[in-house]
């Protein structure tokens, strides 16, 4: 089956989309973007990322390249054009084009909107969250403004390349002071041995996940106490229980940090509670 990628008011098959070689997001990666899980051909937490979107956009003083009820209709139409029932649909929105310069173009130079959906088989991330996933601790060394999604995520993929040659399929970024900050495309969580779940406070040093906000539901649904808060790796290495969230694998257990062993080194019951509760919780919607 021919993909099909929507750009700047056209849908195109990929071999005949194009962005213009001065496009601001390809030159100075000047633009945002998001992901959005496709669950049995509906969106999970629409509401919540297209509210992302806008406020990075806000930030960055980036014009929304249409209103959301339209925006809301191109992810339809793509994901409906590739048949996507199980995946993800992506989105950026750069600054658009013009003649490369640092100073920021006027609102002559409309915004670039890209917007494409992959299919993902279902249960894949089921079979990875049954036994658990390694990650390491790197250095956090990216920018100050992590609560924007810009597509600058060069120092995520360094890290991540290097945290899967030491087979790690997640890294954790680590402060100055040994406090985690998030991981490289997701947020991190411990469970103490209280049973009480921790996550880093919203700041600038991190991404305000929507599926951590989401589990924080699924959490108050089934009576856990979260603690928004820095924890240091110190911590997490004597945690009972350790996970992360994002859009793309919702919920997924960590067994060992740096090498060392998580509990009991498979995923632990709130972990796999949270898991299995997820997409019940969510706010799932029709495209
Ligand atoms: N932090 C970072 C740095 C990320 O890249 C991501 C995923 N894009 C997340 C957290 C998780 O966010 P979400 O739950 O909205 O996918």
């Amino acid at each position: 089956m021919t993909r099909i990628v929507y750009v700047n008011g056209a849908y195109k098959r990929y071999a005949e989309a194009a962005i213009h070689a001065e496009d601001r997001g390809f030159q100075f990666a000047d633009a945002v973007y998001e992901v959005i899980e496709v669950l049995g051909g509906r969106l999970v937490d629409a509401t919540r990322h297209m509210a992302r979107l806008d406020r990075s956009l806000s930030e960055l003083t980036i014009a929304p390249p249409m209103s959301k009820q339209a925006l809301l209709h191109v992810i339809g139409e793509v994901v409906h054009r590739n048949r996507v029932s199980d995946g993800i649909v992506y989105m950026q929105v750069t600054r658009g084009a013009g003649p490369r310069d640092f100073s920021l173009p006027g609102p002559e130079i409309p915004p670039t909107l890209v917007v494409l959906a992959r299919a993902q088989r279902r249960g894949w991330a089921d079979e990875l969250a049954k036994t658990g996933i390694a990650v390491k601790t790197m250095p956090d060394n990216r920018w100050g403004r992590c609560d924007i999604k810009t597509v600058m995520l060069l120092p995520a993929v360094l890290a991540k390349d290097a945290g899967r040659r030491d087979g790690a399929r997640e890294v954790w970024f680590v402060d100055d002071v040994g406090v985690v900050t998030e991981g490289a495309s997701s947020n991190a969580w411990i469970v103490t041995a209280e049973g009480v779940l921790v996550t880093r406070q919203l700041d600038s040093r991190i991404l305000p996940g929507i599926t951590r906000a989401s589990v924080t539901d699924v959490a108050a649904s089934e009576h856990l106490k979260v603690e928004e808060r820095p924890f240091t790796v110190k911590e997490a290495l004597q945690a009972r229980e350790a996970f992360l969230t994002s859009a793309t694998n919702t919920v997924m257990p960590i067994v060992t940090i740096d090498g060392k062993q998580i509990g009991e080194g498979r995923p632990g019951p709130i972990v796999q509670r949270l898991r299995s509760r997820f997409h019940q919780v969510a706010e799932i919607s029709a495209v």
